[in-house]
């Protein structure tokens, strides 16, 4: 059962209704005007609004019939959640359906597969029972590579056999923590690989406590960089983010950590977080106490399009998370729909730059979930990549990729090139389970429409890619 904190219960109120603060018109151009915060405007406060609400977001009455309805649909299948900001502040609901925060956040009816749409759709019509409907979806679920790259198997580590609650670990230096409280997010991305977790289909790989992984760390000193993730471990209350971040500031065990990164987008999800929310000063205070410690402390924040940046809180939860002296880093993969375009990389980076975010990965969209209505062929991705790359400072690039999270490590796509008269992608590793494959460049048939490292196959008459027999092993040899 997902675990959350009582303060993001449904209150069961009317939604979108009330601007949380902040409002957006349409400037010149087309552009985002936004006003600061009437002196009389409420504080905001974090609800989740989820598809019960769908006949309670005033916004999305005007939509078409069948748009609603998809809606409702596909979050039978796939999770959906969002919140007030997201919805007053990021949606520009003029330029709905192709704004890119309402295709980040709302279901579309492209995200299942025809048949998978209309069996579903059949269900809700008939409005069909939990018993009838729940193993149609089921296994709809299960079809969508639920658990991708491995983490089930490769990716826990064990003690005395038994496998350790809240860890992963596949890349020597970096180790991943899962705090059980941290699980959910201030709003779902519709393109999200945990996904899975969100709808109940979980690894329940969550650790309560921080034993374990204080052990784990303590036996493995190459580890020098922590990964605390989720969901978005910025959704804990700032008393139990305490509970899990202080102990790891001093003792013997953690000495070598020299990194906590935090994954999240309450940055822009919900940026209140750091500004407004009743502890967020005390958030502030604990991360100061992190960096304090000498441990790096990097926001690892996921940023999908420019217009996350434009509101002024997100731009006072930046300066505040930087005040505090963490190192806020930003990642996303390129998406159809919602930043498949080499000019909103250029700007997205750009602003990132500006406000003190330092570009860190473009991703490929990863082979799961909703896939087929997000991904982007590999050529067309680095296409964007290079395109955008040119047209900013050197300041922005910083950014790496793009690259796939794949079984066997980070694979970046570095380019096209005709070699020994054979077109072929050229692939290296960023990141690898065997730490020796990093950097190495290998070779694969180049392939316009492959979207996923599994669909390439080695260049120049070779039967394997160098790293497939070492990687089959591990995979053997993973604890069932
Ligand atoms: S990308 Fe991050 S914020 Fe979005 S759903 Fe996934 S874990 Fe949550």
């Amino acid at each position: 059962m997902e675990i959350i904190d009582a303060h993001l219960l449904d209150q069961g109120e009317p939604v979108g209704a009330k601007p949380s603060g902040v409002r957006i018109a349409r400037g010149p151009h087309g552009s985002n005007v936004r006003h600061q915060p009437t002196p009389q405007a409420p504080v905001p406060r974090y609800r989740a609004i989820t598809e019960r609400h769908f006949d309670r977001i005033p916004q999305l009455a005007s939509l078409p019939g069948d748009d609603q309805f998809a809606m409702r649909v596909v979050s039978r299948v796939l999770p959906f959640r969002t919140n007030r900001y997201v919805i007053d502040e990021l949606v520009d609901w003029s330029q709905v359906p192709d704004d890119p925060i309402y295709q980040l956040t709302f279901p579309q009816a492209g995200m299942l597969g025809e048949d998978e749409f209309r069996r579903v759709a059949d269900l809700v019509t008939r409005n069909a029972s939990s018993g009838e409907a729940t193993p149609v979806i089921q296994a709809i679920r299960d079809g969508l590579n639920p658990h991708p790259a491995g983490q089930r198997e490769l990716n826990i580590p064990h003690e005395g056999g038994d496998p350790l609650a809240g860890i992963q670990h596949k890349y020597r230096e970096t180790v991943l923590f899962f705090p059980s409280r941290g699980q959910t997010c201030h709003a779902y991305c519709t393109f999200c690989f945990r996904w899975a977790q969100f709808v109940g289909n979980s690894m329940k790989i969550y650790a309560k406590q921080t034993d374990g992984l204080h052990r784990y760390l303590g036996a493995h000193p190459e580890v020098t960089d922590l990964l605390i993730t989720g969901g978005d471990p910025m959704i804990m209350r700032t008393s139990v983010l305490s509970r899990y971040l202080l102990p790891l500031l001093d003792g013997p065990e953690t000495a070598h950590l020299e990194s906590i990164r935090i994954g999240t987008k309450a940055l822009t999800f919900w940026p209140h977080r750091f500004v407004n929310d009743d502890d967020a000063d005390d958030l502030l205070r604990l991360l100061e106490k992190v960096v304090a410690s000498g441990k790096h402390l990097a926001i690892m924040a996921h940023l999908n399009h420019w217009q996350e940046l434009s509101t002024p809180v997100v731009r006072t939860a930046i300066r505040r998370l930087r005040d505090a002296g963490a190192v806020i880093r930003a990642q996303a993969p390129v998406l159809a729909h919602i930043n498949d375009d080499a000019d909103v990389w250029r700007r997205l980076w750009e602003d990132e730059v500006h406000l003190g975010v330092v570009p860190y990965y473009m991703f490929v969209e990863r082979d799961t979930g909703a896939r087929r209505y997000f991904e982007v062929p590999l050529e067309r991705t680095r296409q964007i990549y290079t395109d955008a790359i040119a047209k900013v400072s050197g300041l922005a690039r910083t950014v790496r990729g793009p690259s796939m999270s794949a079984g066997p490590g980070k694979v970046e796509v570095v380019g096209v090139q005709e070699i020994r008269g054979e077109k072929v992608f050229v692939l290296r590793f960023l990141q690898g389970r065997n730490p020796d494959w990093v950097g190495r460049p290998f070779f694969a048939k180049f392939d316009p429409q492959a979207t996923w490292l599994d669909q390439l196959e080695p260049a120049f008459g070779d039967e394997r890619f160098f790293f497939e027999d070492e990687y089959d092993a591990m995979r053997r040899s993973a604890p069932a």
